[in-house]
């Protein structure tokens, strides 16, 4: 895909009506500091468009950039963050379960999780929840460069055996240094998308 133009068009907060945008939709999850912004960002080939922050989970929003005008990346807020009440959590749960049920043009999510370590429990019930509300996660394993090529078998076997995904689940790995998978990653949203 070659990039012409890539906005962020809408921000939602908790009591934001979501957007009814006409054009295909792919959202991204995945626990805070994992490597979410950095990834739309190298996706986007922007350096700073999507936040990237030292201090995780700040992003408590959906964040709808539109891509060419032909689809929209839906950056969905980072979990696990432990310094959000209990109360914000659920009100964020419920949003992105809105998210999740209402759109119409949502064709695929995303789970990011970092190829170095096991799934957490979040991770895992992230995992289940989006399978739960219809969608059947594609997992990205993010920071690629921080294991050696002879490990990487074994961490994505790993990953696949701690979210225990359904069976023939596609896993990318992918590194924002190296730039490694994005093509990978690019060109399954343009089968996905159909383009
Ligand atoms: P987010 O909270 O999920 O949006 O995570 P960020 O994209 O802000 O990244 C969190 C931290 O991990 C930052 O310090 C990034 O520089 C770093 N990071 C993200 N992706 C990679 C990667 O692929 N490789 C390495 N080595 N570091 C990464």
């Amino acid at each position: 895909m070659i990039i012409k133009s890539a906005n962020l068009e809408t921000v939602c907060g908790i009591t934001s009506v979501l957007p009814e945008n006409d054009k295909p939709e792919i959202a991204f999850a995945g626990k805070s500091n994992v490597g979410k912004s950095s990834l739309i960002n190298a996706l986007m080939n922007r350096k700073s468009l999507a936040r990237t922050s030292s201090q995780p989970g700040k992003t408590q929003t959906i964040n709808f950039y539109n891509i060419n005008d032909e689809l929209y990346f839906v950056d969905l807020p980072g979990y696990g963050y432990a310094k959000v009440s209990v109360a914000v959590k659920e009100k964020w749960g419920k949003m992105i379960e809105k998210y999740l049920k209402k759109s119409t043009q949502l064709k695929v999510v995303f789970l990011l999780v970092d190829i170095r370590h096991e799934p957490s429990a979040n991770d895992k019930s992230m995992y289940d929840w989006i399978l739960y509300n219809g969608f059947q996660p594609i997992i990205i394993a993010t920071k690629l460069d921080k294991i050696n090529r002879s490990q990487r078998d074994k961490h994505i076997k790993m990953i696949k055996e701690g979210l225990s995904v359904v069976p023939g689940t596609r896993i990318y790995p992918f590194s924002s240094l190296s730039k490694q998978g994005r093509d990978e990653i690019w060109e399954c949203i343009e089968e996905i998308c159909d383009f």
